[in-house]
């Protein structure tokens, strides 16, 4: 009688993740197993993760619909460590990040003409699933992002948001390279954005409070600094012909509404700071030199390839500070604390 194999499954080994278990709970490390990648799926597994003040939606619950227990995370650079059935355009080993865009249904009316940015079925990694705050991840094929060969993944991580945001707002913004053009806030976003308007060839006026980070925004490629609490920024915008473009990094719709004076003709204000808060703006300032205020997020995984490639050739890095996975609680409160210079990332 010949023997019987039977097949036995080995135990699924354990990893380390980071969750919130319900709205408004701290960080808890817990093990689970490694989650296998299902059809049109990749797993990742994770090398570094960006700490994005959006995270505070699933934190606190604030983005309607989140299932609990989720683990955060959408600055995720990682290598590809299995593919799900029907996934051929990637490869094992491939490094890889995944962004705020983590999916797209590819039928939507926004989808079916291409704009994948707008699709109606949008999922957000870190929010519809779980996100990069762990050692292996899941993901649909169609969100990853190839990294670079020579950015190292604590890099590429918040280049996956910070950065494709500052890149994107400011490439769609019609400002033409030699034309001023202003990064209000220099912080988490703020500081990106001042080294791609500095690369893409603008005169670059970084705007912030204080005089102290004049020196440091000057270093990343500001052409001038104008403290906005010793001056009318505005006013000195105008001395200086109006700004053609505005980004508007920091999350305060005061200083955002204080600023649109500024502007050229044909001028526009580029809102990537999120707050709850009302800009403030009179008719007569946008009818005055065709004004503009517009909004930008983020952008696709091809946007990001964009990003982390325009990085590697022209050198724009993001500052950080480093925490391991298991002190994801530290590393979130250090980002919220709004003192951390300038992006928090996980390593794992
Ligand atoms: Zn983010
Ligand atoms: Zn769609």
């Amino acid at each position: 009688m010949a023997t019987l194999k039977v097949a036995v499954k080995p135990a699924a080994a354990p990893m380390k993740v980071a969750q919130i278990s319900k709205p408004g709970a701290d960080f808890e490390i817990v093990d689970r197993e490694i989650p296998e990648p299902g059809a049109r799926e990749v797993r990742i597994k994770v090398q570094a993760c960006g700490v994005c003040h959006s995270d505070v939606l699933t934190k606190e619950g604030i983005w309607p619909g989140i299932q609990y227990p989720r683990i955060p995370g959408h600055e995720v650079a990682g290598v590809v460590d299995e593919l799900g059935a029907g996934v051929s355009e990637w490869n094992k080993g491939q490094r890889v990040g995944v962004g705020w865009h983590g999916g797209h249904d590819g039928t939507c009316r926004e989808c079916r003409r291409g704009d994948f940015r707008n699709c109606r079925n949008v999922k957000v990694c870190g929010i519809n699933y779980d996100g990069g705050y762990q050692q292996y991840m899941l993901a649909p094929a169609e969100a990853l992002a190839a990294i670079p060969e020579t950015l190292r993944d604590v890099d590429a991580a918040p280049l996956l948001c910070a950065g494709i945001t500052t890149y994107n707002a400011l490439r769609h913004s019609g400002a033409l390279p030699g034309d001023l053009v202003a990064v209000q806030g220099i912080g988490g976003l703020g500081h990106l954005g001042i080294q791609f308007a500095n690369k893409f060839g603008y005169k670059v006026a970084a705007i912030g409070r204080g005089s102290e980070n004049a020196p440091l925004a000057k270093k990343l490629g500001a052409s001038l600094y104008i403290d906005s609490q010793s001056t009318n920024a505005a006013e000195a915008l105008q001395k200086l012909g109006g700004a053609q473009v505005i980004l508007a990094t920091a999350p305060s719709s005061k200083a955002m509404s204080a600023l649109i004076d500024g502007l050229g003709p044909n001028g526009k204000l580029m809102v990537i700071g999120a707050t709850f808060d009302p800009i403030e703006v009179t008719p007569i300032q946008l009818i005055t030199g065709s004004r503009t205020i517009q909004g930008w997020a983020a952008g696709t995984p091809a946007d990001s390839e964009d990003t982390l490639r325009f990085a590697e050739l022209t050198g724009v890095r993001p500052m950080i500070e480093t925490y391991p996975l298991e002190k994801a609680g530290d590393a979130y409160a250090r980002m919220m604390s709004g003192k951390a210079q300038f992006r928090v990332v996980l390593t794992m």
